[in-house]
């Protein structure tokens, strides 16, 4: 992992506000260089703050990209509207689009769907409040060793399947773990970094975050899923059973989770 310390990512998929002056507009570009700009530029001219942009990708190749804009025109003398019908005027814009309120406080971008993490692979966005509630309600509708008996058995089940696919992406054994801890620190599942020896099979994998854990410091309970799902991965890997112990976690209150195999 990098040495700079990580900084959160917005996705801003909505805001609540009850502040007027706050808008969502779209905006359909053009694939060529300035586009973007173009947009910019206007915004600018007429003194409109930009709250936060989700950003399209041109890798679909299909020629164009739509981003979701949230602006604040709290210091504009212009109107959204008349604003919105000089950016689609733009010769690199396509169109722009203000979005409604579907209710007076909520401005959302419902107009992207599904949500795409890369070419065809799709994602999902749940918030940390419900996957708390998943823990805790597994624990007391289940009990607590049944709960972390079933997500011990799924995380085995993902973390096989998740070996295979960066298998088939074509990566060296070595680099699939890597792979893995990596992609999910930019989902927002977890950041860490690991220590492998392949010849002697010793694995330390360090977790300063993870979203099993960090969930379940209510509960006092070790991860299961997390450590099922690189018990599989390693599984794969070094072609024999393998058994990590965390022998500090977060959710006992330690300031990481750390895995071992020796
Ligand atoms: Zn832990």
């Amino acid at each position: 992992m990098q040495d700079r310390p990580p900084e959160p990512v917005f996705l801003f998929r909505r805001l609540l506000t009850t502040n007027k002056d706050i808008h969502a507009i779209i905006v359909k570009l053009k694939d060529v260089p300035g586009a973007l700009m173009q947009v910019l530029n206007v915004l600018q001219k007429y003194q409109i703050n930009i709250l936060g942009v989700t950003a399209f990708s041109f890798m679909k190749q299909d020629g164009y990209g739509n981003a979701f804009i949230v602006t604040d025109c709290s210091n504009s003398h212009k109107k959204i509207k008349d604003v919105v019908e000089e950016i689609s005027k733009q010769p690199l814009v396509i169109n722009s689009i203000k979005l409604e309120r579907p209710v007076p406080v909520l401005v959302i971008d419902t107009y992207h769907y599904p949500i795409m993490i890369s070419g065809e692979l799709k994602g999902y966005i749940f918030t940390q409040p419900l996957i708390e509630r998943i823990m805790q309600g597994g624990a007391e509708t289940f009990g607590i060793d049944a709960m972390q008996s079933f997500l011990w058995y799924i995380g085995k089940a993902v973390g096989k399947d998740m070996a295979k696919t960066w298998l088939n992406y074509g990566l060296k054994k070595e680099e699939v773990p890597i792979g893995i801890l990596w992609t999910g620190q930019s989902l927002g599942q977890w950041k860490g970094s690991l220590n492998q020896d392949l010849t002697s099979g010793k694995v330390e994998i360090i977790f300063h975050d993870n979203f099993e854990c960090s969930n379940k410091k209510g509960l006092k309970q070790k991860s299961s899923f997390v450590r099922g799902v690189w018990e599989a991965i390693y599984e794969v890997i070094l072609e024999r059973k393998v058994t990590f112990e965390e022998v500090s976690c977060i959710a006992l209150g330690d300031e990481q989770c750390v895995f071992r195999n020796f």
